[in-house]
């Protein structure tokens, strides 16, 4: 496993060194437009309890949608967002926009319990990430506890202690951390003791053959008991099939999202799905 995702990585890395420059510019200068031209949004995709079948929150997931080129999928514009630095704006469109949409939904009866809004460590560079999220909830009048912010294992890794001061400065707040796509970094565990998190979100790739790879089993079910030791929630990301789920369920993780429940949905989509839940 190590040796395919390495291999993967690598192919990644490698098809973007040889990736025309021209290309990448003008994905970079149509980006910079989108964000006047209101191009992107929001999709939410439901998180729910395993064990009560629950709604636990929902993922903001940024869409572009281009003019000429349709809907362009985030793993297409994020990394060209970071490397030219318009993921600072980028970011901060994301997290207005679901603060307002949550406000909204509040407004109607229809939030979910929370949204969790991915960061990029890109944006922790400068030491604003606080100040931005307390200005943002503040708003559109959004009590803290109902946002969750993504970060990644890399941010975590970086030992800097302008980044634990942030995290610890939302953390004071009352906004919750999640580690996303956990197991995929560089697996120092040192970081969860360190770091004021409260969610683990399990990678999609061990989710995906738990039907037929007795190893992802074993890895999927390690991960949840480290969660469960340390009294951080466990989200289960990819769940597809009611077989996995069941897996899950037995090995006591706490939530799941995936196609199994629901898409990323468009917030009229959700509104709907909330509608048609018993
Ligand atoms: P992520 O945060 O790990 O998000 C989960 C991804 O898995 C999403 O892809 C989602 O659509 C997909 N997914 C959910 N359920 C299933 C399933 O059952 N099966 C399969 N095969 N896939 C599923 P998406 O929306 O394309 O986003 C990809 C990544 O882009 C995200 O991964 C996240 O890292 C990044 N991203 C998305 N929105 C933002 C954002 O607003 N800011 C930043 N910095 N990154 C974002
Ligand atoms: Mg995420
Ligand atoms: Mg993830
Ligand atoms: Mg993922």
């Amino acid at each position: 496993r190590a040796k395919e995702l390495g291999r993967n990585a690598f192919c990644f890395y490698q098809r973007n060194m040889d990736e025309d420059a021209a290309e990448r510019l003008e994905v970079e200068a149509a980006l910079r437009l989108a964000l006047d031209r209101n191009e992107l949004l929001l999709h939410y995709q439901p998180q729910v309890h395993i064990a009560s079948n629950q709604l636990f929150g929902v993922e903001a997931l940024v869409r572009w949608q281009h003019p000429q080129w349709g809907m362009v999928p985030p793993a297409r514009f994020i990394p060209i967002a970071e490397e030219s630095g318009l993921i600072d704006a980028v970011g901060s469109w994301v997290l207005d926009e679901a603060c307002r949409q949550m406000a909204m939904w509040q407004e109607a009866g229809q939030a979910p319990p929370h949204v969790s809004v991915n960061l990029s460590a890109r944006q922790f560079r400068h030491g604003s990430v606080p100040t931005m999220v307390a200005d943002t909830l503040l708003r559109h009048g959004l009590p803290p506890s109902r946002l969750t912010l993504e970060i990644t294992e890399s941010l975590m890794m970086m030992r800097n202690d302008q980044t634990l001061e942030a995290l610890h400065a939302l953390d004071e707040m009352g906004v919750k951390l999640a580690v996303d796509d956990f197991g995929t970094g560089y697996s120092s565990l040192g970081y969860l003791k360190r770091f004021p998190v409260s969610e683990l979100k399990l990678d999609q790739s061990f989710v995906r053959n738990l039907a037929n790879d007795e190893e992802d089993r074993a890895l999927a079910s390690a991960v949840v008991r480290i969660g469960q030791s340390l009294k951080l929630t466990v989200v289960a990301e990819g769940v597809e099939t009611a077989e996995q789920l069941a897996f899950l369920h037995e090995q006591g993780c706490d939530v799941a999202q995936g196609y199994h429940f629901a898409r990323p949905l468009a917030p009229d989509a959700y509104v709907e799905w909330l509608r048609g839940r018993p």
